[in-house]
């Protein structure tokens, strides 16, 4: 299965991926996680990056294709990934097409996991408690989500024009929004 989670900041899309990798055994790739890893080790992307994350701007597309492009040319992506974070933009979509079908990996199902605006900016704010993340806080959050729906918005059409989205309510238990995602996926709920 080769999935494409959709989700506005806080939809909790790196959640629902984190379960659905102990359910399904898919492989996580986040490229949140991949940029803020990099930025920790303090290579030349993970600086650039992390300026760029800190204002809640996108990194550019040809540094992040070249990231994707990397991750998904490894070997343990045979059996399948969860993508999370990417694309974020239409160039980003049409980039992401290019790369799997010449890996002979075409995605098979995106899920645009649906929270409403007052409950995303509620579980951001839990976040930025909980884990500290810089991006998560002030006029960084209020531009992750203008950024959100002036680039990334349109993606869920692009998927939707392929016939591949599913949307999901984000809303409730995550073991609830976990059900919703497998059923989608034809996989089978949890043991009884
Ligand atoms: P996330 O953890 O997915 O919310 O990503 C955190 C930040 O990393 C975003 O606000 C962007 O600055 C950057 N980022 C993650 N994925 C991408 C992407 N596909 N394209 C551009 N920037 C990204």
């Amino acid at each position: 299965m080769r999935i494409v989670l959709l989700g506005a900041p806080g939809s909790g899309k790196g959640t629902q991926a984190k379960l659905m990798v102990e359910r399904l055994g898919l492989l996580h790739i986040s490229t949140g996680v991949l940029l803020r890893n990099a930025a920790k080790r303090g290579t030349e992307l993970g600086l650039k990056a992390k300026s760029i994350i800190d204002r809640g701007e996108l990194v550019p597309d040809d540094i992040m294709s070249d990231m994707v492009e990397e991750r998904l040319g490894r070997e343990d992506v045979a059996d399948g990934f969860i993508l999370d974070g990417y694309p974020r933009n239409l160039a980003q979509a049409k980039s992401l097409d290019t790369m799997l079908e010449r890996l002979g990996k075409p995605a098979n199902q995106a899920i645009q996991i649906d929270v409403d605006l007052e409950q995303l900016i509620e579980r951001i704010a839990r976040r930025a408690k909980e884990q500290g993340r810089a991006d998560d806080s002030g006029e960084v959050v209020r531009n992750r989500m203008r950024v959100y729906h002036e680039q990334t918005a349109p993606v869920i059409d692009y998927y939707a024009n392929r016939g591949l989205l599913t949307h999901v309510l984000g809303d409730g238990r995550v073991e609830e929004v976990l059900e919703r995602i497998l059923s989608v996926l034809n996989v089978n709920h949890a043991p009884a």
